[in-house]
């Protein structure tokens, strides 16, 4: 049903921009030339170990240099690449942009790991193994410093095909993040069953963690829980030292966020980084 598809489209889109429907359709034929254009790029926002204080990875987090409009935030774009289908191939850029710095990276930092960001049209494909596989051999990376974050709205409408998927995944020894964790209609009776190394505690529960004690709970609860499902567990959105010294003081292994660093143009990680070290 094209036109009621078109429709929703319009409507998801509208209220991020608050613009007509006819600079929409402008954008979305923008968005089409965009990849051959080299409109987009890739900011790095580093990922702290909290017990060590290293840097022990980077989230690739795409930016879109529209010529007109300028930087366009993906949570605007992304939804309309989702509609139309762009997405697939905008994906395809960002894995092999992301996996090309990761080698780039590995000289300097071996131990670095570089998550990327995938869609539901993405994670659906028939071909995402095959894709996949074919960038990692292409680039040459080592599949286990590569993480995929997927949000439970990805995940739940079909656990079984998503368990079958990701076990696929990790066969190819990628690492799986669940990304925005908590948010979604989080199946708690589900979560052992799916192949995880990570959960990522979405912003919202970070931003409330020092004014509100029930944020605060469900935070300690999902370091508790990640704890007990031995996977990893990332805080995002970490802005203050409040909020850090809370994470670290409850074990929990990762923060992400303005506190430690904005994501950052690839030049400027590489600083960064740099400066991390000899602090
Ligand atoms: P996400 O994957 O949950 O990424 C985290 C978002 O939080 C990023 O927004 C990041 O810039 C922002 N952020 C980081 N630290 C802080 C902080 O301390 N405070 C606040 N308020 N925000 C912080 P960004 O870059 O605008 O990306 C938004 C979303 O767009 C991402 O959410 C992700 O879902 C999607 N996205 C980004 N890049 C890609 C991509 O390459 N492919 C796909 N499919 N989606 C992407
Ligand atoms: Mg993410
Ligand atoms: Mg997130
Ligand atoms: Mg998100």
């Amino acid at each position: 049903n094209a036109k009621r598809k078109g429709k929703n489209r319009l409507e998801i889109y509208n209220q991020d921009e608050h613009e007509s429907n006819e600079v929409d359709f402008a954008l979305e034929n923008d968005l089409h030339k965009a990849i051959e254009r080299g409109e987009f790029s890739l900011h790095y926002q580093p990922l702290l170990h909290l017990r060590t204080n290293q840097i022990i990875g980077v989230e690739a987090l795409i930016r879109w240099n529209h010529p007109k409009r300028g930087l366009i935030s993906p949570a605007t774009f992304i939804p309309l690449a989702e509609e139309t289908g762009l997405v697939v191939a905008i994906s395809e850029w960002v894995i092999e942009e992301a996996c090309k710095r990761l080698k780039q990276l590995h000289t300097e930092y071996p131990r670095i790991k570089m998550n990327v960001n995938l869609s539901t049209l993405c994670f659906l494909q028939h071909d995402l193994v095959e894709s996949l596989e074919r960038l990692i051999q292409k680039t040459n990376v080592d599949p286990r410093y590569l993480e995929v974050e997927l949000t439970e709205s990805t995940l739940m409408p079909n656990a079984s095909f998503a368990i079958e998927r990701l076990v696929q995944m990790k066969q190819q020894q990628i690492k799986i993040a669940i990304d925005d964790f908590g948010t979604g209609f989080s199946a708690l009776s589900y979560l052992h069953r799916f192949p995880i190394d990570t959960l990522k505690i979405d912003k919202s529960f970070i931003r409330n963690l020092s004014s509100y004690r029930g944020e605060a709970a469900i935070v300690k609860a999902i370091i508790d829980m990640g704890r007990s499902l031995n996977v990893s567990v990332v805080a995002e959105g970490v802005e203050t030292e409040k909020q850090y010294k809370f994470l670290k003081d409850h074990g929990c292994d990762y923060a992400q966020g303005y506190y430690i660093s904005k994501p950052l143009p690839f030049e400027e990680l590489l600083l960064f980084l740099q400066e991390w070290e000899t602090e």
